[in-house]
């Protein structure tokens, strides 16, 4: 019946910009303010010109995306909002960017298994993990590295930037290091840099070189743009000096600086 179905889609759609423009107009809270001030250092020193169009995009994420509490975890605005804003200031430089596969957010109290996720996995060996992303449009944290993570923004660790990363890097579907570009031009200077120093990081990793970025980059190149992410805006100053080719390359995909912030 393609009538009612599309009157069904039209209606919906109606609803859900109504609902949308409801959350956009409503007041950023004060609580959260507070939140930010405190957990998120890194708001703080973002350009004025794009506080608004965060706090649009937190209150958006917030109203949209499901956070769900395991291991005893019970999910409080100070969750909501800490791993909202990391995710957003991914975004932030772009207008109307956000997380088209995103539809929830798991948090751990701490380091997860795989057999803590799933009763199904067996694994002798239990592997610990901080967070995870999936191209089905969830990520995992461990909320004390997200809140550790955030509130030390110079060391160039960030567990949530690290996830939203590989969810921005999954959007088309693959987790491969290569998200959606604006223009061809962008993905071929992207595919140029990334693919070259990629293995160089490779060749540090091996011979256990010092390195501004990551050893754990060097496992693929999904991990290799989550890592730079990482450093591109908590080290943006050292990534410029040691790898100024990557960071050229993340301002102009983020349309962000951090190093002026
Ligand atoms: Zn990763």
């Amino acid at each position: 019946m393609p009538v009612l179905l599309f009157g069904g889609q039209f209606l919906f759609a109606r609803h859900y910009r109504a609902k949308k423009q409801k959350v956009i107009s409503a007041d950023f809270p004060e609580a959260w303010n507070a939140i930010l001030l405190k957990n998120v250092p890194l708001v703080s020193k973002l350009p004025a010109r794009f506080r608004e169009r965060l706090e649009t995009n937190i209150k958006l994420f917030i109203a949209e995306v499901g956070f769900e509490g395991q291991g005893g975890v019970q999910v409080t605005d100070e969750i909501r909002v800490t791993v909202a804003a990391q995710a957003c200031l991914l975004t932030v430089g772009r207008e109307n960017k956000r997380y088209p596969r995103l539809k929830n957010v798991i948090i751990y109290p701490s380091a997860f298994t795989d057999s803590q996720r799933s009763p199904h996995y067996n694994s002798e060996k239990p592997i610990y993990r901080l967070g995870e992303s999936w191209t089905t449009g969830t990520v995992i944290l461990a909320w004390d590295s997200t809140r550790r993570g955030a509130l030390n923004m110079h060391d160039g660790q960030n567990v949530a930037l690290h996830e939203f990363a590989h969810q921005l890097d999954q959007e088309d579907g693959v987790g491969d290091g290569v998200p959606i570009f604006e223009t061809q031009s962008a993905f071929a200077a992207w595919a140029a840099v990334f693919t070259k120093e990629y293995e160089i990081q490779v060749k540090k990793a091996t011979k256990g070189h010092r390195s501004v970025l990551d050893h754990y980059g060097a496992t693929n190149y999904a991990e290799f743009f989550a890592v730079s992410t990482e450093a591109f805006f908590e080290k943006p100053k050292q990534l410029k000096r040691k790898r100024p080719e990557i960071y050229k390359i993340l301002k102009n995909y983020y349309h962000l600086d951090p190093i002026t912030w």
